[in-house]
């Protein structure tokens, strides 16, 4: 199960500096989508052999100079509710400020490890400073400097050695796990009920003992499969969801521990910006995805032509990776709901599918002779031999060559299409590399 950590404080205590410096460790490698806004706040790091998610609650708001004292009240609220550990920020420089009181309050009373961070302990004098923060009732404070990184190393310990130590539920079992995620009031918890509906064969009890399980069992019409994260769908929050921060937040843990997303988009509203992030989230994290238009039942002209500009639509602002499956669905009146969930766990026999070297050689070189790589610099690009990595969670394909440098993306993508005309990838991501041979 995939960890959060969430980074909370007043504005201008460091909290993207912090987030920076934990999480630019991964940037490179995190997928095409460098330069969306969403990098800002959410991340991965990895530390002695962990990884975890960072989340910056303070990324959220435009400026955050003039940000309500209320909304930090309630992003500190969402942010104890789904993070695993939470970092508090304060600033050294400055001293206990009335603000920095109010959200030690609500941290005091949460259960979630909270580590107090005293941030812009530039050297050691300033490290008397921080005793001060003491009074805010949340242990000794950790001394940091964003700016330099010193502290950095001995705060990440701390912050693995507080992760909740969980069996890997579900994970190592061969069976799906299906993550229902939208923005609010696209009909997230419709479809769950409609699944859950008169459903008789649930392994395990929803409401039941095991709450802090984020796997729900099904068995139904022949299919099993765990739903991510029903409960979190199902409570409808205290607090309001109308800021994207509270519903990001919540599809993050959704995501992070799903096989295949299925993307709720509203008919009625076409595809927005918040659909878009939860999409790049979905990206970032590489899982497959069925995308399915909701609330069909309202479009009141729905011929082919209809259906068909939809699509395109949707193929457009999701480019460029267009290979997956769009349902036309109403979790009301339950038309297709069967469909999607055939369709999630077709997807997901697609993301598991494995290519025999021999085939894939036999189609893919005779194509690579007729179609090579551009020669580069006068050199010419000889690809030897290719093989899917067996045991990936995402399709991974490897191709050989003498000088992989010299393989641009563009012809990266050329290939990644053909074992996609070829094979069944739908829905899934794919990881196309060059090496030396
Ligand atoms: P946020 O609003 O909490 O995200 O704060 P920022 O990360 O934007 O930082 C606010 C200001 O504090 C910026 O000018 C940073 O350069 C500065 N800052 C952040 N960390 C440190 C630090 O460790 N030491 C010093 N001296 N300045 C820092
Ligand atoms: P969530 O916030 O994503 O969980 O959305 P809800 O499931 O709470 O649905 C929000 C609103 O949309 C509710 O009033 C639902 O009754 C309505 N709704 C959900 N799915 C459909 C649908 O397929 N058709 C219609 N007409 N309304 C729907």
């Amino acid at each position: 199960m995939s960890n959060l950590v969430a980074i909370v404080g007043r504005p201008n205590v460091g909290k993207s500096t912090l987030f920076n410096r934990l999480t630019q460790t991964r940037h490179a490698i995190v997928s095409d989508e460098a330069g969306t806004t969403r990098d800002r706040q959410y991340g991965k790091c990895e530390w002695t052999g962990k990884e975890f998610s960072v989340v910056d609650t303070g990324g959220w708001v435009v400026n955050s100079d003039d940000i309500f004292e209320e909304e930090i009240r309630k992003q500190v609220t969402v942010a104890t509710e789904e993070a695993d550990v939470i970092l508090f920020l304060v600033d050294v420089q400055n001293g206990v400020t009335d603000l920095d009181s109010e959200v030690a309050a609500i941290l005091r009373r949460t259960k979630k490890p909270t580590i107090l961070v005293a941030n812009k302990t530039d050297n050691n004098d300033q490290q008397y400073l921080a005793a001060e923060f003491y009074s805010l009732g949340l242990g000794d404070p950790w001394c940091i400097s964003s700016a330099t990184g010193s502290g950095t190393g001995d705060l990440l310990d701390h912050i693995v050695e507080c992760l909740p130590k969980q069996p890997d539920e579900g994970a190592e079992s061969e069976i799906p796990r299906f993550a229902v995620v939208g923005r609010p009031n696209v009909g997230k918890s419709s479809l769950v009920n409609a699944f859950i509906g008169e459903e008789r064969h649930i392994v395990t009890d929803i409401a039941g003992t095991t709450r802090d399980s984020i796997y729900t069992r099904f068995n139904k019409f022949g299919l099993d499969f765990f739903l991510v994260d029903t409960a979190g769908i199902r409570r409808k929050n205290k607090v309001s969801e109308d800021l994207e921060f509270y519903s990001v937040m919540r599809s993050i843990r959704a995501i992070e521990n799903s096989d295949v997303c299925i993307l709720m988009i509203d008919a009625t509203r076409g595809i927005e910006g918040q659909d878009m992030n939860i999409f790049q989230l979905i990206q970032k994290n590489q899982k497959s995805l069925v995308v399915v238009v909701n609330k069909w039942d309202l479009v009141p002209e729905k011929d082919q032509k209809v259906m068909d500009t939809f699509i395109e639509a949707i193929r457009n602002r999701m480019a460029p990776f267009t290979d997956f499956p769009i349902v036309f669905a109403s979790a009301m009146t339950k038309q297709r709901i069967f469909k999607i969930l055939e369709t999630a766990k077709q997807v997901y026999d697609n993301r598991v599918r494995r290519v025999g070297t021999t085939r894939l050689n036999e189609e893919m070189l005779p194509l690579i002779e007729a179609f090579p790589p551009p020669s580069m610099k006068g050199k010419y690009i000889k690809i030897k031999y290719c093989t899917q990595i067996p045991d990936t969670r995402v399709p991974t394909f490897v191709f050989y060559a003498n000088l992989p440098q010299y393989v641009r993306e563009p012809y990266r993508r050329f290939l990644e299409n053909k074992i996609r005309e070829r094979w069944q990838f739908t829905g899934c991501p794919m990881n196309i590399f060059v090496r030396q041979k």
